[in-house]
């Protein structure tokens, strides 16, 4: 089965994506964990890319282009995968079709997750990563025993670099111009799911499974 997770930044579709993979036996392709891991790295990749990063602007098409061929044409994506943030505008949905066409498959389903503005701000802003276990945790939805260490593991709590109000509103600004019409592009295809992205994210999930399995 191959999945796209659409939504805004902020939307939950990392959170979704690795209940979806882990529930399906299916892979979890995340351009947004490769592209802050080759950044860490400090490869290539990873010093072209750091800079859009950081503002909140895409990397462009053709580095993400390499780099998602290369990851979809391994042999443990054979179970079918979810892509968590690509693609991020019609340029992107095009070339991923050709893509897959080359290796004779295609999207089965892209669940769209809706949530306001509002609600992307709050949870952005409050966002902490463990920079040990990489788990992602909330000043206000999922306080830790201490602000600044890991429940689970007591790593570091980070704040994303681009997590920063000034980029948050940037990302927005990327989301409503480039990406939303990614998603008039799949719903001309009929294959759009719509859904809730508010509330706990079991009862997310949960929505999210009986739209996969409908
Ligand atoms: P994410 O973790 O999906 O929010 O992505 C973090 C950042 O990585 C984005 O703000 C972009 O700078 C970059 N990025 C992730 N996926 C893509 C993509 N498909 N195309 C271009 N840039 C991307």
């Amino acid at each position: 089965m191959i999945l796209v997770i659409f939504g805004p930044p902020g939307a939950g579709k990392g959170t979704q994506s690795r209940l979806i993979a882990d529930k399906l036996k299916i892979l979890h392709i995340s351009t947004g964990d490769i592209l802050r891991g080759a950044t860490q790295r400090q490869t290539e990749l990873g010093k072209k890319a750091s800079s859009y990063m950081k503002a909140g602007e895409l990397v462009p098409d053709e580095l993400v282009r390499e780099m998602i061929l290369e990851r979809i044409k391994k042999p443990d994506v054979s179970a079918g995968f979810i892509l968590d943030g690509y693609p991020r505008n019609v340029n992107q949905a095009m070339e991923l079709d050709r893509m897959l066409e080359s290796l004779l498959k295609k999207i089965d389903l892209v669940v769209n997750i809706v949530i306001s503005d509002e609600e992307i701000i709050r949870r952005l802003t409050g966002r902490r990563v463990c920079d040990l276990c990489g788990r992602v945790t909330h000043v206000e939805y999922e306080p830790q025993l201490d602000s600044d260490v890991c429940d689970v593991c007591g790593g570091e709590l980070k704040t994303r670099t681009d997590d920063s109000l000034e980029a948050i509103k940037n990302r927005l600004k990327v989301y409503y111009s480039q990406t939303l019409p990614v998603l008039d592009y799949y719903r001309a295809k009929g294959i759009v799911r719509d859904a809730n992205g508010r509330g706990e994210k079991n009862n997310i999930f949960s929505e999210i499974i009986g739209l996969i399995k409908e």
